[in-house]
């Protein structure tokens, strides 16, 4: 439930208003929007708060039917998010391209994809040190030393760190090196995990579970903000359904219908949505036909070598001209994507 708050209410009320729900066992959440205050009311029951909030001096209006996830909801927050990393926006009118290979494999690889992945205009680079691989006996990351390399290629290149963390033991560690903190599709219900990373200041890339449904995928990212950290993006990266001609079946409709329920920035991971190089082009241009503000793709020096999801890293050259693509598209859909920068 959400307690909208008159412009003009009064720091003395609004403290009134905040006890009053404490005073009832439920948590506040107070969020800061044109001018006005909204206050959350989160706990189960909530609901049996309306009729005193209603009364209270300072409060406009009560919004008692919130859904099960009010902190993430566009319903107290009709404003999108804007989510900042250094000079990078994600829910703006730029469309951010996150590139880089699937895992950090060595300083020569790393540094080779991060050096044409920002020649192309993509805005921060991903790469794998933790990696949660189907077999105990696949590559399963460098760690700390695959953390070290990113650190160096975002020295070179200026561009921002996206990686993943799978365990809360090693959210300090991850965050220690990483801008963005990645939870897998594999993670997106481990709560501990969620709640670790909304107790850090990085913001989080949450993607959605195999089979999850996307108002689960609402509730784990409910899971990360409640903790208090607001700065969340979603990301659709395919679901398993009965289709076996792709690796995952993309979701396009997840965009625009999460884009109707959530103030929160949209990614779309066409990469391990399909697994099949040829299609991942495409389908990024459909993601950002769909509305998605940012897209997260993997692209290798050479493939064929790759330690993981070789079938679907980008040549280079083929990552190059995904950007030209994506920049066509995104002037159709009043967007933009960063032009090539200069040697
Ligand atoms: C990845 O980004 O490399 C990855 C493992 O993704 P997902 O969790 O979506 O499978
Ligand atoms: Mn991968």
């Amino acid at each position: 439930m959400i307690a909208v708050l008159e412009p003009g209410c009064s720091l003395k009320q609004k403290a009134a208003i905040v006890r009053s729900i404490e005073a009832e066992g439920f948590r506040v959440q107070v969020s800061e929007h044109g001018g006005r205050s909204l206050v959350g009311v989160v706990g189960s029951g909530a609901a049996r708060m309306e009729i005193q909030l209603r009364a209270m001096p300072g409060v406009e209006e009560v919004q008692p039917v919130a859904p099960p996830y009010p902190l993430v909801s566009r319903a107290g927050h009709p404003q999108p998010t804007r989510i900042r990393i250094g000079d990078v926006v994600v829910g703006g009118k730029q469309i951010v391209v996150i590139g880089g290979p699937c895992s950090v494999e060595s300083r020569e690889q790393l540094l080779t994809a991060a050096g044409y992945v920002s020649a192309s205009g993509a805005s921060m680079l991903r790469g794998g040190a933790f990696k949660p691989r189907t077999s105990p006996y696949s590559f399963q990351g460098l760690g700390e030393e695959g953390l070290k390399l990113l650190a160096e290629a975002r020295e070179k290149t200026g561009l921002p760190i996206v990686t993943e963390v799978v365990a809360p033991q090693d959210v300090a560690l991850v965050a220690r090196y990483a801008d963005v903190l990645q939870i897998g599709a594999r993670n997106m219900q481990n709560y501990r995990l969620l709640t670790e990373v909304g107790q850090q200041p990085k913001p989080v890339l949450l993607k959605r579970g195999l089979m999850a449904t996307l108002q689960e995928l609402l509730l784990a990212a409910e899971y990360v903000v409640s903790s208090g950290n607001p700065r969340v993006m979603l990301c659709e990266r395919g679901i398993r359904t009965y289709e076996k001609a792709t690796r995952n079946t993309l979701d396009i409709g997840a965009i625009p219908w999460l884009k109707e329920r959530t103030h929160l920035p949209i990614v779309a991971d066409p990469s391990h949505a399909c697994g099949i190089r040829t299609l991942v082009t495409p389908l990024a241009l459909a993601s950002v036909a769909a509305g998605a503000d940012a897209i997260i793709v993997e692209t290798h020096p050479n493939p064929a070598e790759a330690l993981s999801d070789k079938e679907q890293a980008l040549l280079p050259e083929d990552f190059r001209a995904m950007m030209d693509a994506l920049r066509r598209v995104a002037v159709a859909v009043g967007r933009e994507v960063r032009e090539p920068r200069q040697a």
